[in-house]
């Protein structure tokens, strides 16, 4: 079992990803909270059932699949349904990055969590890491990546938490604005250096 849980956080394209990309090929376990939310209600799934048998048949595709689309919509729509569904999906979504976090055995291991903060899944972590970046370049990001337009991002980032709260939950910050690769990957290094460290003091 890892010694030490590291909660990796920050806004929509901060640079998550390519960050937990890095601390992986240092040979760090890496456990996605947005893994684990599309596991619970793959096909099958207790929970999958427990969504068509509450909001109807069409939730689920003919595939098997949950209709992702008519289900964001509802919720956005209904602040009832959005409790129900969260309600479901939140405890079985937490007690599987508890499991994973139990069985995860690298030195110390990284929960990745766009909404760590939110969802108080930061109450699950020893340390914060947090991923910052400007607004500005968020969109941009976004825009390049995702093909989105610039009011559905910003949408994105109003529903997210604030950047100076999220700063506040911080340990250990990366500012990702204007890093160069390689630069990225140099403090990367570092705080696999110093999470290292941390381990051997626990
Ligand atoms: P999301 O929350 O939307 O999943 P994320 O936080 O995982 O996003 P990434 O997908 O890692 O963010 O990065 C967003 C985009 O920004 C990607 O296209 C990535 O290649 C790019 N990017 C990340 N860091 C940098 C950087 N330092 N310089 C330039 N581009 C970067």
């Amino acid at each position: 079992m890892s010694k030490l849980v590291i909660g990796l956080t920050g806004g929509i394209a901060s640079g998550k990803t390519t960050i937990t990309d890095q601390f992986n090929k240092l040979g760090i376990d890496i456990i996605d909270a947005d893994i684990i939310a599309r596991q619970v209600v793959a096909v099958n799934s207790p929970a999958l059932a427990q969504i068509s048998n509450h909001f109807g048949d069409e939730y689920i595709l003919p595939d098997g699949q949950l209709n992702r689309n008519l289900l964001r919509n509802r919720i956005f729509a209904n602040e009832a349904d959005k409790l129900w569904l969260n309600n479901l999906l939140h405890p079985l979504i937490r007690n599987n990055i508890i499991n994973q976090t139990k069985t995860a055995n690298s030195d110390y291991c990284i929960l990745v969590a766009p909404l760590l903060i939110e969802n108080k899944l930061n109450q699950l972590v020893d340390r914060v890491l947090v991923v910052d970046v400007s607004e500005k370049l968020q969109i941009e990001r976004t825009m390049l990546r995702d093909n989105s337009s610039e009011e559905v991002v910003k949408a994105i980032i109003a529903s997210q938490v604030t950047r100076s709260e999220r700063l506040k939950q911080a340990d250990d910050v990366i500012n990702n604005d204007d890093l160069t690769p390689s630069q990225l990957i140099q403090q990367i290094n570092s705080l696999d250096k110093k999470y290292i460290a941390l381990t051997k003091m626990v």
